[in-house]
């Protein structure tokens, strides 16, 4: 989760960067302003428990700069990373959705990047980065830790990894949000992008009609 406070109080002064008020010899007092205003301790944002991946798509900066060699995170740094976690206080937190909404002008259920950025990530840690969190063995271990230090998770996947059983799991472990990428719905065109063959939208739909009967959606 980032650091809310400091989104909320620079908001002023990104405005008058971004709109030209400001020119590159302000460049010193902008940094100053910016020390002023942040936190003085690091804020966890994600974690990347892994960095394989099954694909190469065509667009992901993993497949284009990534020069690092594949490896799962160590027990222990997860341990040390998850215990620095700073968790926003529910108070504070929504004082900082009602200045989103009224002040920023951005509607928090907007079915958007943004909305997903303001309701979803500014209160979960990402468990995602470089990689894909399913081919992570101990993915359920860490989301298992995580939940037992109320730390609410959340973390993006390919259907092509993901399974009924693991979604299942993974939202069992406390899990707080599953997000999943979706290409395209033809598997020539999903191909073209991932480099990779798999059937989507039948995996898609299993998926689909598989949860909403066991979880009695309808
Ligand atoms: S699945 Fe995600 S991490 Fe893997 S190559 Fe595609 S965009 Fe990148």
């Amino acid at each position: 989760m980032y650091d809310i406070d400091f989104f909320k109080n620079s908001n002023n002064l990104k405005d008058k960067i971004t709109k030209g008020f400001l020119k590159n010899s302000d460049y010193e007092n902008i940094n100053v302003e910016l020390e002023t205003l942040r936190k003085k301790f690091p804020y966890i944002y994600n974690i990347e428990t892994t960095n394989y991946c099954n694909m190469k798509c065509v667009m992901c900066p993993r497949t284009m700069f990534m020069t690092r060699k594949n490896i799962w995170i160590d027990d222990k740094l997860f341990e040390k990373l998850i215990s620095d976690v700073k968790i926003h206080d529910q108070k504070n937190l929504e004082y900082f959705w009602n200045w989103i909404e009224n002040d920023y002008k951005q509607p928090l259920n907007e079915v958007s990047e943004n909305g997903f950025y303001f309701s979803v990530i500014s209160r979960h840690l990402v468990l995602h980065g470089f990689g894909e969190p399913f081919l992570d063995k101990k993915l359920i271990q860490r989301i298992k830790l995580c939940t037992q230090k109320k730390i609410p998770t959340y973390f993006s996947c390919t259907p092509a990894t993901m399974t009924v059983e693991k979604a299942e799991k993974a939202m069992e472990a406390g899990l707080g949000v599953l997000k999943f990428s979706l290409d395209a719905m033809d598997e020539r065109k999903i191909k073209k992008i991932t480099k990779v063959i798999w059937k989507s939208d039948v995996l898609l739909m299993r998926f689909l009609v598989k949860l909403i009967v066991k979880k009695k959606l309808v």
